[in-house]
This record gives structure tokens, sequence and C-alpha cells, in this order.
């Protein structure tokens, strides 16, 4: 099974390689979904969750939005296209949440990137 959990944050970039306005500085109102995925827990705190919501907050909070929200993408990310900003992400949560399943980053409303577990060598 897999659970998720939606967070957002607002940050700018400029994507120094686009042809068009997107090579412009610019903001989005970015919104991140993190899927994490196993067995159900047997036994401890956790038991009958695959993981306890409030522990993956606290992990996506502190190792991607807090590092992003009102930031420059550009002073963190080379070229942060919406498909790198994902892969960042992704090896920032990795090592404290090796749950991690699935990362769907919505740039605007009808544009994302999904990162799955199986799309990583
Ligand atoms: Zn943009």
């Amino acid at each position: 099974m897999q659970i998720r959990k939606r967070f957002s944050f607002e940050a700018a970039h400029v994507l120094p390689f686009h042809p068009g306005k997107c090579a412009r500085p610019h903001g989005h109102s970015y919104r991140l979904e993190v899927g994490v995925r196993g067995p159900l827990r047997d036994d401890g705190p956790a038991r009958g969750m695959i993981e306890d919501f409030d522990t993956v907050k606290e992990l996506v909070r502190r190792e991607a939005i807090d590092a992003l929200d009102h930031r420059s993408l550009n002073d963190v990310i080379e070229n942060p296209t919406c498909e790198r900003i994902a892969l960042w992400i992704w090896q920032r949560l990795l090592p404290v949440l090796p749950s991690l399943d699935e990362l769907v980053l919505w740039e605007t409303a009808t544009s994302c990137a999904v990162l799955r577990k199986a799309d990583l060598p």
C-alpha cells in the first residue's frame, strides 16, 4: 500500500536555457505530494500504519520545504526545472525516509513531474 502527504511552498526560479519566458525571473506556488510504500507495521506506536503521517510531515518539512520555501531555487539547484527539483527533493529525502516511493511536484495547476522509485537506478 502507499500513503501520500501533500505540501506546498512558494519559490522563484529562472531557467537559463529556456528559449522563452521561463528565462525571466518568476515564481510558482509549488505543490508536492510525497508517496511512501511498505507493509503495515505490526508493532510500535505506528502499528497498523506504513508510516506515521506526522513523521512524514516532519521529515519533508526539514529536508525539503524549509530549504526551498520563499527562496530563489537557482541558489539551491542548478537549472531548477520541475524535474530537477523533484530529483533534488528525492535525493534529500531518501536517506531519512527509505520507504519513499513516489514524488509528484506540481509547478502549476496543469504541469507536474512524477518521480517513482523505478525511475532511479
Ligand atoms: Zn517556472
